[in-house]
């Protein structure tokens, strides 16, 4: 950090002493071992941030929270971030034009939400049977990804940082029970990304339905069934009370969401406050991925407890089946139209097969253990 910017209290009260030659009292936070710290106003840089999410969203908005309160206190007062909700901004959906227009510096949400912008960005957030939590890790921070998100977001004068991710989703909340491929042909389901399109390949109605209006849609029976996250997040929204069957997931084996940079706004902070807004975003990396598992932990226990008729549901063998084939099929696609997507989808591919199979001797094969010995 650049000391010229700013002086501690303490070095001008020791200034004014020598040059008063007089003693003076200690300020409160010196006593305590802390010195306050008095900024030069004209170095103090002030950014905004629109975020996908409502001021209350669960989980999501107090990370957004933290990334901004990590750089203040990094910086020391130097780099103040304003967060502004989804509720403020009215574009929760518009994140990445927001910022690639530099109506705001900085944004986050999670890059699927801009397919209809770029196609490869359906890539970066989580691909349908594709990597889990610890392998997009290891692949983002050493295995090329973030070379390929970084490449992506250029094109539209952005840089893109982790900023923590959802882990394994929920297939989502089903008010009957699946046994077959025949029931899921002509079943409504709000499901969004590629999970949606894959879905609609087999039969399903897919629909889109923004957040608010979920409920009262599954409720009056609008959809006969709802994918949103995992029982942190699902749960303030109450489909717990009106969908009996909780089915395991397939289509977001991990979700993460990025902080998203204008480039030139990026390029005009001093180098000091560019590494505090990258090790910030990478900080949530690991806070927001360890509060979701705590969280989800919490949150299934309440349902579990609250609502015992709750019953979890892994779709059957056949079903599975022909998503995975319509997956390889939606995915074959995108590569053949996009060379971009190709890229992120061989180096993810080649990866996931090394990964893969040590996930299979040591995380799978200690939780077959477990739960056989109980
Ligand atoms: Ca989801």
């Amino acid at each position: 950090m650049s000391r010229r910017y700013f002086l501690t209290t303490a070095a001008l009260a020791t200034g004014a002493a020598v040059l008063h030659g007089c003693s003076r009292r200690r300020s409160p936070a010196e006593l305590q071992g802390k010195s306050a710290v008095v900024i030069d106003p004209s170095k103090v840089v002030t950014w905004r941030l629109a975020s996908s999410w409502t001021a209350n969203f669960p989980v999501f908005a107090a990370s957004v929270q933290r990334i901004a309160d990590d750089i203040r206190e990094m910086s020391g007062g130097r780099f103040q971030i304003e967060v502004d909700p989804s509720n403020k901004h009215k574009a929760p959906l518009g994140v990445f034009d927001l910022v690639r227009e530099g109506q705001y510096e900085m944004g986050q949400s999670p890059a699927y939400y801009w397919k209809g912008k770029d196609p490869v960005m359906s890539l970066f957030t989580t691909v349908p049977f594709g990597l889990t939590t610890d392998e997009q890790s290891g692949w983002y921070w050493y295995g090329g990804g973030n070379e390929l998100l970084q490449k992506a977001f250029a094109k539209h004068g952005m840089l893109a940082f982790n900023a923590g991710n959802t882990n394994m989703q929920m297939g989502g909340w089903f008010k009957r029970e699946i046994r077959s491929i025949a029931d899921i042909q002509g079943l409504k389901m709000r499901v969004p990304g590629l999970g949606g399109e894959i879905y609609a390949k087999i039969g399903v109605q897919v629909v889109n339905i923004p957040g608010g209006e979920l409920y009262s849609a599954l409720e009056k029976n609008v959809v006969d069934a709802v994918e949103w996250v995992g029982p942190a997040i699902d749960i303030p929204m109450g489909f717990q009370q009106i969908a009996q069957y909780y089915y395991t997931g397939w289509q977001e084996p991990c979700a993460e969401l990025h902080v998203i940079v204008n480039k030139q706004s990026y390029d005009q902070l001093p180098a000091d406050l560019q590494a505090i807004l990258r090790i910030a975003c990478k900080a949530q990396s690991l806070d927001l991925t360890s509060e979701m598992v705590y969280q989800n932990a919490m949150a299934w226990e309440e349902i579990q407890t609250k609502y015992p008729s709750v019953q979890v549901r892994s779709l059957p063998s056949d079903v599975l089946a022909e998503l995975r084939k319509q997956t390889d099929v939606v995915l074959g696609e995108m590569a053949a139209q996009s060379p971009e997507c190709k890229a992120v989808l061989d180096s993810q591919r080649a990866f996931l097969k090394k990964s893969r199979k040590w996930t299979e001797i040591t995380t799978l094969e200690y939780l077959k253990i477990s739960q056989e010995l109980g």
